[in-house]
């Protein structure tokens, strides 16, 4: 944790604590547990109270319980297969359910009659209600009644060769005497403590190895969770403060030239969101800072145009802008898009891929070079080092979660410390979005233009997949377009799903013979994926089958079905984003999820169009370490920050860990001695990537 500059006892190998030899060493090794300190912070999964125990009586098969109750009777069951149980009886005022442990005759050593035990599990119906325990604890021994450590009991993530009672008994061994040497590390100055009425670390272990009630563990570990996220905001703050210290940023000056005409040539009133979303803009990059600025809204929330402004703003001041998407087919749709709003303003839009041929390479790179080009709109090409810019003021990333922090970084590098906007379609909640992407400022666009017709979403069994198929012919038929949508690329043998390029081939031979289907996946090269995309755009290809691939950005606003295959193989969000698909044009648009299993969760789908409430649910349901899945960048790990929990907490880290860093930037002050130190020792590598920018 809070590791000091010079050796403490804390770093001492856990094999000299008390009650701890070589083997459990080995052992508490396999937990992550190598020194006194790392034992400190090995805190409870979970705790069980009174709270949280059912009375015997009351278990019923198909609940998971946990249950106290005294050891009446025990014994072991050799059965004909040749497993040995063994099984207990246990008993309280309301009645007795027998336990059973199969494979585990040692334990008739261990367990006595008369003991007390706490038992967690599932309970079924095996002649009569059976527990079949997952955990089981000794609270006390025969005749010597529950034993210390109050109500609360806390549940240690245990191994092999280390029960939770061998992990309770060391912490009870060892606790006392490590305790203040925990103090002496405690980073955060008190009087910041204080003031957000978080105990010091010291108590804070302490509540969480053996709280009185669940309330102190709690609160012991929010003191845990703040570290890890004062830390990392300090970190950021400093960061930041250093880059804008070095380097500071442009101040665009507004003289309406072209802004007020790109007002008055929009088709539409911008919504409220948007109109809050282009001040925080404006005064971010009319301000000599640099601006590092978030901008999060749900699909559909018409974000370009927000990144429009911000575009004009910087072409009016006499700067570049460029905008940099994950995909070609998003780059184009981009210059399309914008080239239809800056042409009659007397911007010029230039667009470079990886696709561009030698020549058009070579005229784009130049009127980038010397200026004429306004707005340039690409991929990753726009990072290659063949690429020079005029005077590039403003970099805009698009769906940036599609791209790491470095890519970010080495956009705005194409500049002099230009200003950067980035763009996410993928709605998390604020608290996440302020730990994943600290050193931004965010703005959120919680509001979508009106009159947008919401996609009606349905859930179907398997079973009703030619009614589905017959529905999409129907949609095709009155000259709509449809997605069809798989998990999975290529069939395995472990998993029989419907893999998007078999399916492709039964589809266009059994099913659509008539209709003209496409495919494309994530295996696909870029320029072939364009190719399909393209046909798809210009309705050439009236079924587009697909890979999860298709989720960011596109806008074919004639497509009005989304059928997912396996529905229940995506995670919430990314099913959002992919209905973002659909509901883009006048007509009333279908998302159809086809799931054998995990409907209620599915269900959430169908009650809510909100990205917002759907991520919260997502992240409540999966946790934060597969809420993105596999495509991760930089997620600093926690391992006492809660993101649903913590929200306040970390609203009160960023906002001390600034006025810290702006108090006193270098951490001179006597108070703020360790959190130097602490911060180097964590941060070092990622403070220098940071303050590049
Ligand atoms: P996203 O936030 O998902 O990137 P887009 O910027 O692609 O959304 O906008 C989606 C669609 O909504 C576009 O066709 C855009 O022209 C339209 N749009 C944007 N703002 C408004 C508005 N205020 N009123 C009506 N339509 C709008
Ligand atoms: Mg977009």
């Amino acid at each position: 944790m809070n590791a000091p500059a010079a050796s403490s006892p804390l770093d001492r190998p856990a094999q000299f604590l008390k009650g701890v030899g070589p083997r459990r060493a080995d052992a508490l090794g396999r937990l992550g547990v190598h020194t006194a300190r790392d034992l400190l912070f090995h805190v409870p999964r979970r705790y069980e109270d009174a709270s949280t125990v059912s009375r015997i009586g009351s278990a019923e098969p198909g609940m998971d319980v946990t249950v106290i109750g005294e050891v009446r009777s025990k014994g072991v069951l050799p059965t004909r297969s040749g497993l040995r149980i063994f099984q207990a009886v246990l008993f309280d005022d309301s009645g007795l359910i027998e336990c059973s442990w199969p494979g585990q005759p040692f334990l008739d050593r261990t367990i006595q009659k008369g003991d007390v035990l706490l038992v967690t599990g599932p309970v079924r119906f095996f002649h009569g209600r059976q527990l079949q325990p997952r955990e089981y604890v000794v609270l006390g021994r025969a005749g010597e009644g529950v034993g210390q450590g109050g109500k609360v009991l806390p549940l240690y993530p245990a191994t092999e060769g280390l029960s939770q009672k061998v992990i309770r008994g060391i912490l009870d061994d060892n606790l006392d005497r490590l305790l203040p040497l925990v103090h002496t590390e405690d980073a955060v100055p008190p009087a910041l403590l204080k003031r957000l009425g978080l105990p010091s670390l010291m108590q804070a272990v302490q509540l969480v190895h053996r709280p009185a009630t669940l309330a102190e563990a709690e609160s012991g570990r929010r003191r845990l969770s703040f570290d890890e996220l004062f830390f990392l905001q300090l970190m950021y703050a400093r960061a930041q403060q250093r880059a804008q210290a070095r380097r500071p940023g442009i101040a665009f000056a507004r003289n309406d030239r072209i802004i007020a005409p790109l007002y008055r040539a929009l088709p539409f009133p911008l919504t409220a969101a948007q109109t809050r979303a282009i001040a925080a803009i404006f005064a971010d990059m009319t301000s000599p800072r640099r601006m590092n600025r978030l901008l999060q809204g749900d699909v559909g929330a018409g974000k370009t145009i927000v990144a429009l402004f911000a575009m004009a703003l910087a072409v009016e001041s006499g700067y570049q802008a460029a905008l940099m998407a994950p995909t070609e087919i998003l780059a184009e749709q981009h210059a399309r898009g914008l080239a239809g709003y800056a042409g009659p303003l007397g911007l010029s839009v230039v667009l470079l891929t990886g696709s561009l041929g030698a020549a058009e390479r070579r005229a784009a790179l130049e009127r980038i070079a010397d200026g004429s080009a306004h707005i340039v709109i690409g991929t990753h090409a726009l990072i290659q080092e063949s690429v020079r810019f005029h005077s590039l003021g403003l970099a805009v990333v698009d769906e940036q979660h599609r791209f790491g922090v470095k890519q970010r970084l080495a956009l705005a590098a194409q500049g002099d410390a230009p200003d950067v906007l980035v763009m996410s379609a993928t709605p998390i909640p604020r608290s996440l979005a302020m730990t994943l992407y600290g050193d931004l400022e965010l703005t959120i666009l919680d509001e979508l233009p009106p009159h947008r017709r919401p996609v009606r979403t349905v859930l179907r069994p398997e079973s009703a997949r030619e009614r589905v198929y017959q529905f999409v012919r129907e949609q095709v038929a009155a000259g709509r377009q449809a997605f069809i949508v798989y998990p999975l690329v290529a069939e395995s043998e472990k998993v029989d799903l419907r893999a998007a390029t078999a399916e492709y081939e039964r589809l266009s031979i059994d099913v659509f013979p008539d209709l003209a289907l496409g495919l494309v996946h994530g295996q696909l090269a870029a320029e072939e994926k364009d190719v399909v995309m393209q046909r798809f755009v210009s309705g050439a290809v009236q079924i587009l089958v697909a890979t999860s691939v298709i989720e960011v950005g596109i806008d074919v606003p004639n497509a009005t079905v989304l059928v997912v295959e396996h529905a229940e193989r995506f995670g919430l969000s990314q099913l959002h984003q992919l209905r973002g698909r659909v509901g883009r044009g006048a007509e009333q648009s279908f998302c159809i999820l086809v799931a054998g299993a995990e409907t209620e969760r599915l269900a959430i789908l169908t009650g809510s169009a909100d990205g917002f409430e759907i991520a919260r649910a997502d992240l409540q349901l999966r946790g934060m370490g597969d809420f993105f899945g596999a495509r991760q960048h930089g997620l600093p790990e926690f391992r006492f920050f809660d993101p649903i929990r913590d929200e306040d907490l970390l609203t009160e880290a960023r906002a001390a860990a600034r006025a810290t860093a702006t108090s006193d930037p270098e951490l001179r002050q006597p108070e703020h001695a360790r959190l130097r130190t602490s911060l180097e020792h964590r941060f070092a590598d990622r403070e220098r990537l940071y303050e590049v920018g």
